[in-house]
């Protein structure tokens, strides 16, 4: 704020210093002269005269639009050299026209001035040395902080940027986290701990100090943390792993070393880690000079937590993704000894979850949360809630009261196949789709193993001009390799049928491809369903793209073996390839009914299709219902 008035302040002083002028060329200067018009001349510098006008009633004067009152106007000199004898001419000038002047007016002769004008000097000099001041201001308040390495302006870096939640407000209770009834049992001691320590002193307990959350993202393992905090009535600190690794060297370990400090000025507490893996990835393992930075801050998180006094009743928990890369050191007990697994919502979990999110939200009659749970196979709880909130959304972009099944329908739609675009795509372009997507569909109906069709659509979404999109109908935990093949047939169906009905292949499949190929490499390399390579695992790096950063570890075996896996990848495709082909010739005619259904209909689901194609519906999706009420928490 200071510095924006320093700044303004100059700003209007400059404008108030500096005349309001205008430059004139010389001869209209000399032609003010004859006419007697000026009442004061300033030489500047060398090059320039300015002056004043003395009359502003003159038609010249207003022909060249001074401004104010008293006009001023400036010249530069066409001759710098002859400057004198200029001078001396409008001295002469001057008394030849106040000699003839007209009557009535004043005779005054010109005031010559040589001496540089004084407001000239404020514009420059404010522009010089307002900077100046401005730098002195700026040690002037922070220098004296700098000065103390562990304080001031430094200070924020090193400062832990953890936020606090008190407990009062929005307090998150085990009722706010769905499902996950093994976590919440494990993590139940945890919260009597922070209740109450004395009665585990008592008997000389040992209490985890640490709790270690494994889950992917999106599973809840932040409001499971929070919710802990919220049980035990203690605040709630949390922090990202990634956030104690920064530009300067040593920032973390302080970090580090501030975050406990706060913690253990405000036991009993919680603190939550999210991602530690980013910090607590093995040592030694890390490349480059970054991971020098990380040991230390690593170091210095063991060391804290090793260092808790008994009556400081502070609890960490941390968060990761990948327990496999962390240092052992951090699994030691008394460090985070205690794993509790987050597991990806079965469907039961999943209609809890939905309950938790419609908890404000009117619904229509017509909503069937069992349903959508059971469809919504593959979400997490983070996904969940978005579902819920896109329905929400859509509902009221519609106007209703509450929300309906068919928002629900789409918003899922939207979220598993993205937004739809409007683009006049051409007839031609629309068939070609058309059958690219009914490659797709009719192998997922009739190749065995294959996932269910869920739904086929022509409707251009995000890039792709449009999308098949089947599921199994159930939760599934292992996927079998006969399974695996029927997905790798289903990925080449588009590709197969734009060769069938167009003849040669084109650029619309290379997701399918990239895909496919995908999981292809990882059943030969990760699931031993290759023969000739046979029952190993073999390190690729594909599994460690999760990490994002650490994609340098060497793989594990010969060129030769590297020869072989990519040939096994080949003949996977191929023969995958081979059987869409065979299988879409197969149903030729079943392809043309389903392009011409889809171009008059533009989107279908499994029952449609089925209708279409004169096959018995599938039993899978309506056989559940009806079933007695779930029981989904213990009374
Ligand atoms: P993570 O930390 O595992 O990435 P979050 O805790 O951030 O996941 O979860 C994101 C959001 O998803 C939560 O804020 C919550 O709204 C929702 N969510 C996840 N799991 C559940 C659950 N079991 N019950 C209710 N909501 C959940
Ligand atoms: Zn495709």
């Amino acid at each position: 704020v200071i510095l924006g008035a320093l700044l303004l302040i100059s700003l209007v002083a400059t404008w108030l210093f500096v005349p309001a002028q205008r430059t004139i060329s010389y001869d209209k200067f000399l032609g003010l002269i004859e006419r007697g018009q000026i009442s004061k001349l300033t030489l500047v510098g060398s090059a320039k005269i300015q002056g004043e006008i003395r009359d502003n009633e003159n038609e010249f004067v207003k022909e060249l639009k001074l401004p104010g009152d008293r006009g001023r106007f400036s010249v530069v000199l066409p001759h710098i050299d002859n400057l004198d004898p200029l001078l001396r001419e409008i001295r002469d000038k001057d008394y030849k026209v106040n000699k003839e002047a007209i009557d009535g007016k004043e005779k005054q002769p010109v005031q010559i001035n040589p001496e540089e004008d004084q407001s000239q000097w404020v514009g420059p000099l404010l522009w010089g040395v307002l900077p100046m001041v401005l730098i002195l201001l700026f040690f002037f308040f922070f220098l004296p902080r700098m000065r103390d390495p562990m304080g001031g302006a430094y200070n924020s870096f090193v400062r832990s940027p953890a936020r606090r939640y008190e407990k009062g407000k929005t307090r998150t209770t085990f009722d706010d986290v769905a499902g996950m009834e093994n976590a919440k049992k494990e993590l139940q001691e945890v919260v009597e701990f922070l209740k109450s320590p004395e009665k585990f002193q008592r008997l000389g307990a040992q209490v985890p100090k640490g709790v270690l959350l494994v889950g992917a993202p999106g599973m809840g393992k932040t409001l499971l943390a929070r919710a802990v905090a919220g049980e035990a009535g203690v605040p709630f600190y949390s922090i990202n792993g990634s956030e104690f690794i920064q530009m300067f060297v040593g920032v973390g370990a302080t970090r580090v070393r501030d975050l406990f400090r706060t913690a253990k000025e405000n036991a009993p507490c919680l603190m939550f880690i999210d991602e530690i893996d980013a910090v607590g990835r093995m040592r030694g393992a890390g490349v480059g000079g970054g991971s020098d930075e990380r040991e230390q801050t690593l170091n210095q998180i063991l060391s804290e937590m090793d260092g808790f006094q008994p009556n400081e009743t502070i609890i960490v928990i941390a968060a990761t993704n990948r327990p496999d890369v962390l240092d052992s050191a951090l699994l030691r007990p008394g460090r985070f000894d205690r794993h509790v697994t987050v597991d990806r919502p079965t469907w039961q979990g999943r209609l809890a979850i939905l309950k938790v999110h419609v908890r404000n939200k009117p619904l229509a009659d017509d909503v069937d949360l069992e349903r959508i749970a059971r469809r919504t196979i593959g979400m997490s709880g983070a996904d969940l809630r978005n579902l819920a909130n896109e329905a929400a959304l859509i509902a009221t972009r519609y106007d209703k009261n509450s929300i309906g099944k068919s928002d629900f329908e789409m918003a899922y739609d939207r979220i598993k196949m993205g937004t739809t675009r409007e683009e006049p795509f051409g007839d031609e372009e629309k068939r070609r789709t058309a059958y690219h997507e009914a490659g797709h569909a009719l192998c997922a109906i009739f190749e065995p193993g294959a996932d269910p069709l869920v739904k086929v659509s022509i409707i251009p979404r995000g890039m792709a001009g449009g999308v098949t999109w089947s599921q199994p109908d159930e939760d599934q935990i292992d996927i079998s390799q006969s399974e695996m093949m029927a997905k790798l047939v289903m990925a080449m169906g588009g590709r197969a049928a734009d060769r069938i009905v167009f003849g040669e292949a084109n650029s619309g499949a290379s997701q399918d491809l990239k895909q496919a190929t995908r999981l292809a490499r990882m059943m030969v390399t990760q699931f031993g369903m290759s023969e000739r390579l046979g029952p190993v695992a073999y390190r690729t790096g594909e599994e460690h793209t999760f990490l994002g950063k650490d994609i340098y570890e060497s793989r594990d075996f010969s060129e030769g073996t590297a020869r072989l896996i990519d040939e096994e990848v080949q003949r996977l495709l191929r023969e995958a390839d081979v059987r869409s082909f065979d299988l879409l010739t197969q149903h030729r005619a079943d392809m043309e009914k389903l392009v011409d259904a889809l171009m008059l209909n533009e989107e279908m689901d499994r029952e449609d299709v089925e209708k279409l194609l004169g096959l018995p519906p599938s039993p899978a999706k309506d056989e559940k219902r009806g079933r007695p009420p779930l029981v989904i928490a213990p009374a």
